[in-house]
């Protein structure tokens, strides 16, 4: 019978009421499946482990991740905790470089019209928003954020790295990933601006040639900012660098109810995690009234990530629940201008199964 070990890192700000929100979900899940349990191993990581002990990522914490067979995470960093340089903490993209997960999936999907600012979607008859951005997630313009720096008063720089081996293995993700939906991918860049860019488009049309079947087109991403807003329903798969799709999943997000209804999976070759793409939210941490939406659907990406046919059929349940939940306009958290908290959310997922 598979028994999976999951890593829970909880985190500071609502990441620990998210989190346990969806582990009732995850749990109400396992027992409509047969034969799939779950063993919980909590790490402590982020900003309030720092104040504790000095180290926002413990390495024995990273190896307990190591031993597990997936890591669920809420969200990490405060804004009053920072390294001495003025940036904050942010453990969540160490672990996604230490770890090699490099294939960024932040699948955007509007549950009903309510919830997004854009008219004409998500009503009966109406247009839908149902893609996903992967997004580049170990090098690209966060690539030597770590490099030791010699203060300097006049200028200071980051650097773009695209490898071959990075932009091929993202790009195959993303075109494995469309052959499953709606056979489309696009490949977002500044290529006519930044040589970097030029390289990763070539390394894209290298790569879509070994996919026949799906198709392509290639848009700036200046250009794709205001694609979202204008269009979002002529897309299904994109592929980006790393701080490119930092900023589209926001902006994707905002589209479908904000950050509290954005899941995402950080995958490498050998190892998984999967968190809301929210920070945070420092200011309603700890009032019940967080959207754990993004997280609970986290979880189903994760269950389907494992991939067997049980945790794939735990995957559906979970979003077909949040999708009769969701798409019930009497039913939003204050994100969504309800008044519908946590658990009251995750309860009707539940009850929902
Ligand atoms: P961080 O600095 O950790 O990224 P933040 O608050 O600056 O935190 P986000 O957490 O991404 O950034 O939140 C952006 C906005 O969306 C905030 O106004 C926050 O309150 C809101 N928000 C984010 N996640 C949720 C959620 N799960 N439920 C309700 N509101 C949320």
């Amino acid at each position: 019978m598979p028994s999976y070990t999951l890593a829970l890192l909880p985190g500071d700000g609502i990441g620990p009421e998210v989190v346990a929100a969806s582990i009732k979900v995850l749990d109400a899940t396992l027992e409509k499946l047969t034969d799939v349990t779950f063993r919980y191993d909590e790490l402590s990581v982020g900003a309030g482990e720092y104040l504790k002990n000095g180290d926002p990522l413990p390495a024995s914490a990273v190896e307990r991740m190591k031993v597990a067979d997936a890591m669920l995470l809420g969200a990490m960093g405060l804004p009053s905790v920072r390294w001495p340089n003025g940036v904050e903490m942010t453990p969540q993209i160490d672990i996604r470089e230490q770890l090699d997960l490099f294939n960024g999936l932040r699948p955007i999907k509007l549950y009903h019209a309510s919830h997004s600012p854009l008219k004409g979607y998500g009503g009966a008859g109406e247009k839908t928003i149902d893609f996903v951005i992967i997004r580049e997630n170990c090098e690209g313009l966060f690539v030597d954020r770590l490099r030791p720096r010699e203060p300097n008063p006049e200028f200071e720089t980051d650097t773009m790295k695209i490898t071959r081996h990075g932009a091929e293995r993202v790009c195959r993700e993303a075109f494995k990933l469309a052959q499953k939906r709606r056979k489309h991918v696009t490949l977002v860049d500044k290529a006519n601006v930044l040589p970097s860019m030029a390289f990763f488009r070539k390394i894209f049309d290298e790569v879509a040639e070994e996919y026949p079947d799906v198709g392509t087109d290639r848009v700036y991403v200046d250009a794709m900012s205001l694609f979202l807003v204008q269009h979002p329903e002529k897309f299904d798969v994109m592929v980006t660098e790393n701080m490119f799709g930092d900023i589209l999943s926001d902006l994707a997000a905002g589209i479908v109810g904000g950050m509290g209804m954005a899941p995402s999976g950080d995958i490498g070759p050998e190892y998984a995690l999967f968190q809301p793409s929210h920070g945070t939210a420092p200011t309603i941490a700890g009032k019940g009234i967080a959207n754990p939406i993004a997280t609970i659907l986290s979880v189903a990406l994760m269950l389907e990530w494992l991939d067997t046919p049980e945790t794939a059929r735990g995957a559906r349940l979970i979003e077909s629940a949040v999708a009769a939940v969701m798409g019930d306009p009497a039913n939003l958290t204050t994100d969504l201008g309800g008044n519908t908290g946590t658990d009251a959310i995750a309860d009707l997922v539940i009850t929902a199964l």
